[in-house]
């Protein structure tokens, strides 16, 4: 069996080591980190790792870490993307020392760029995309020279000037650096710097018809901002080299340096916001915030705390081997924060009714729930009963084996809280199904105990149907039914069909909030549950949030 349970969080890491080691070389006095989300889509929960590392590190070491946007592909970018990316980092618990964009720095960026093409270092290029495609070989051939790769300073100054000043359409020039195009690192190839493209930017407007390009834009930004360590994921390390070059051949405010981690990969779910990007374009989910997506945004609907996502975290750690993470890690974390955390209520999914014939037909009365077994601050509440109730359909069997301890005819069980009731009668709809248990009680056993020390193996939960509040209430299970969806060509190909249940006729308890997506309660024996953002006192909706135990665990140990 594999070990899914999450362990105290212990923050040690290497790429806390080479700080520690940079602290004590006198190598730095202030640790600066930044978190570079593009906004081209929702926060998942990859994106949640490289925010705890980059803020974990600025808080532990009362340093500073800057959200930024690198916002450098305006025709996938969007201000709400930037107002989710910014409510996510929040909600998570982080707090930025400032929130720049990239787009920000332009002006500096154009400057850094006419720096380089003085020194001889870029030059504008006018072969078109495909021949520049063509030109750059392969990782067993070399690239090819440029037929413009010697063109002047003063021509590389007016063209790139007339490229800023709109006198050319999407794709006629390009600025590339002037590096190697025979070195075994493509990305050294003289790599593209800028670009023009006719394209309103969210931030910029039409300032700017030239843009540039990602790995021309990041390092420099870092060094704006005085960032000390860039953090970033492995797929950047044969970037490095570039991050480097164009630092060591510009005069910069500072001088950062890149570090590689892994990426989170997860089982049975996406973590690339292109995939998830599709999910939503094609319809397969609600929206970014589908509960059924590792968004944060959808967690966080779904009923996540930030809490358990941070624990997450910490319990997967940061290393540069590449790994993928069993889901139950994360369903894991958020049980053991959520049975801290939530007040235990009783709630029927699937009902049937039972009347107790033997029960006063006028009578009512109140049993006190303890609202948390560990924690006596939670207090109690009062659970109405009476005559009529709803218990769970699964509850009862008609022709149940010995070891079946819930309903079945002639058996007894024990009402959670209240007393012993004895299935007397079944009666059904015209379609065979099970509508009615006719039951009768022992007034002996009020509070659950036995009368006369007589065994009652089983214990279920109910709601009285005259105080019962009717809820929809939305089951789901993982997205993808194979462990690694993202390999596949075709994602949609693995799409669990069943990933979500819709119960339209569950049952409440009245003391449960119905709305607000805040409180998070446990339906004793039925798993975790909050209510949705759709939800509202006369048509309650709630979400489960997670099962109270794993129920994939069996299914992958008899893989
Ligand atoms: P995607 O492919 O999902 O768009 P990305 O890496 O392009 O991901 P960015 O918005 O550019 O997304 O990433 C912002 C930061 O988050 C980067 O530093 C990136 O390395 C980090 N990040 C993104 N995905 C993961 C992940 N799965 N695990 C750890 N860090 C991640
Ligand atoms: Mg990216």
């Amino acid at each position: 069996m594999t070990d899914t349970s999450v362990a105290a969080g212990d923050h040690s890491n290497f790429i806390r080591d080479i700080i520690d080691n940079d602290l004590s070389n006198n190598k730095l006095n202030k640790v600066v980190t930044r978190f570079p989300p593009e906004p081209n889509g929702y926060l998942h929960i990859g994106h949640a790792k490289s925010i705890c590392l980059n803020f974990g590190i600025a808080r532990d070491y009362q340093g500073r870490c800057n959200l930024r946007f690198d916002d450098t592909n305006p025709e996938k970018e969007s201000i709400e993307y930037i107002n989710s990316i910014r409510r996510d980092v929040e909600w998570l618990g982080f707090e930025w020392h400032s929130n720049p964009s990239a787009s920000d720095y332009f002006d500096q960026l154009y400057q850094f760029a006419v720096d380089l093409i003085h020194q001889g270092k870029a030059y504008v290029d006018s072969q078109n995309a495909e021949e520049i495609r063509d030109n750059r070989g392969t990782l067993t051939s070399p690239g090819v020279d440029s037929p413009y790769r010697n063109r002047s300073v003063e021509e590389n100054l007016q063209l790139f000037e007339d490229m800023k000043n709109d006198k050319f359409a999407d794709g006629k020039h390009a600025l590339r650096a002037k590096i190697d195009m025979q070195s075994g690192n493509i990305n050294l190839r003289d790599p593209l710097l800028y670009r023009i493209r006719h394209i309103t930017h969210h931030n910029t407007g039409d300032d700017w018809c030239i843009y540039p390009l990602y790995d021309f834009t990041h390092g420099l930004s870092d060094a704006i901002e005085g960032v000390t360590h860039s953090l970033c994921t492995l797929e950047f390390e044969d970037h490095r080299p570039l991050y480097d070059w164009i630092l060591d051949n510009l005069e910069t405010p500072s001088r950062p340096v890149q570090i590689e981690f892994s990426r989170l990969q997860l089982e049975y779910s996406l973590t690339s916001k292109r995939k998830l990007n599709l999910m939503v374009s094609e319809g397969h989910v609600d929206g970014w915030d589908d509960p059924r997506m590792l968004t944060i945004s959808g967690m966080r609907r779904r009923g996540f705390t930030p809490e358990s996502i941070v624990a997450f975290c910490d319990a997967i750690g940061v290393t540069k081997k590449d790994s993928t993470i069993q889901m139950g890690v994360l369903e894991n974390a958020l049980r053991e924060d959520l049975n801290i955390r939530a007040a235990r209520r009783m709630a029927v999914i699937d009902p049937i009714k039972v009347v107790i014939e033997n029960y006063p037909e006028d009578q009512e009365e109140m049993f006190s729930g303890v609202n948390h077994p560990q924690n006596p601050d939670y207090g109690t509440r009062e659970v109405p009963f009476s005559r009529e109730l709803y218990v769970e359909r699964d509850d009862f069997m008609e022709d149940a084996p010995n070891k079946f301890f819930r309903l079945s005819p002639g058996r007894e069980v024990r009402l959670r809280f209240a007393y012993y009731i004895t299935c007397n009668e079944v009666i059904k709809n015209g379609a065979g199904e099970v509508e009615t248990l006719i039951c009768s009680y022992d007034p002996e056993s009020r509070g659950g105990n036995s009368p006369d020390g007589r065994k009652v193996k089983g214990t279920i939960h109910w709601v009285s149907t005259r105080h019962a509040v009717k809820a929809q209430v939305n089951l789901y299970d993982r997205l993808f039914n194979t462990a690694n969806p993202g390999a596949a060509d075709d994602i949609t190909e693995s799409i669990n069909p069943d990933s979500r249940q819709i119960m339209e006729n569950a049952r409440f308890e009245p003391a449960i909030e119905l709305t607000g997506n805040k409180i998070a309660y446990q339906f004793e024996r039925l798993g975790y549950f909050i209510s949705d953002y759709d939800s509202t006192t006369e048509n309650p909706v709630f979400n489960r949030t997670m099962t109270l135990r794993d129920s994939w665990a069996k299914i992958e140990q008899s893989r």
